[in-house]
């Protein structure tokens, strides 16, 4: 493993894949190892393990949580199934350390981001349609290289009202041939932890190989990456002062 490289995790409930010949046929190993695999072909920036709710320990065991840098998520059908304690676990690996996190498409309504932003995530949802993926912050990191719009044959209708509360920015806006308009690519800090949410996604949609959707996830991997500081152990960025300050603590004194 190259020390310098981003410690990527994607996580999958990989449910649908199994149960469904559509999804199958478009990801045959699944949507999170073709996104990895498109990812690997963008960037070298990243040392990526792909992961999935039927491991032991549902694919996140403590010892790659603790060594992820940012988690990846998509979930669907199962979010009830994650349990409060592994949640409890990723937040405060966000909060506390600073480790990235990035929702993907359904993933607005799993435990981790909804938790995360303090909101249910939910929205309306329809029919695979045209989409027009509107590049709205051109600025933004997350934006870099990425065209004014992308246009997407076939995602599935996700529409406003998007019950995320005010995000830090939207960097990208979703409309649909419907008429239909999301904010579809939103940031949050929360903590040390930076968040994204990208709609684009939808299991039997072949948004995972487009490669300006995989360029986005990318620049959001590298967005959301802890900085150099929160990976230098004997760093805290948040503690008690006392010692360095000189101060001696006041239950010292009364001893
Ligand atoms: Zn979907």
């Amino acid at each position: 493993m190259n020390a310098n490289k981003l410690r990527v995790t994607i996580w999958h409930e990989y449910g649908s894949e199994k149960i469904n010949e559509d999804v199958t046929r478009l990801y045959p190993e699944g949507q999170h190892k073709a996104l990895a695999d498109m990812l690997l072909r963008e960037t070298d920036d990243f040392d990526i393990t792909v992961a999935e709710m039927q491991q032991p320990e549902l694919g996140l065991p403590d010892r790659l949580l603790e060594s992820t840098d940012v988690l990846v998520w998509w979930s669907h059908f199962r979010h009830d199934l994650v349990p409060d304690e592994l949640c409890e676990m990723i937040m405060n690996r966000v909060k506390r350390d600073g480790m990235g996190f990035i929702a993907l498409h359904s993933s607005h309504g799993s435990k981790p981001f909804d938790r995360l932003i303090g909101s249910t995530g939910s929205l309306s949802w329809g029919t695979e349609v045209n989409e027009i993926l509107w590049t709205l912050l051109p600025s933004h990191p997350i934006a870099k290289g990425i065209p004014p719009y992308i246009h997407l044959p076939s995602e599935e209708i996700y529409t406003e009202p998007f019950c995320i509360g005010h995000p830090d920015d939207v960097v990208f806006g979703a409309w649909y041939e419907t008429g239909h308009f999301l904010r579809a690519g939103v940031t949050f800090q929360r903590g040390l932890g930076k968040i994204f949410y990208f709609q684009p996604g939808h299991e039997v949609c072949d948004s995972y190989y487009n490669r300006d959707i995989v360029r986005i996830i990318a620049n959001a991997i590298n967005w959301a990456a802890p900085t150099a500081g929160f990976r230098d152990p004997g760093m805290p960025m948040i503690g008690n002062l006392a010692q360095e300050l000189g101060i001696t603590p006041k239950d010292e004194d009364e001893g």
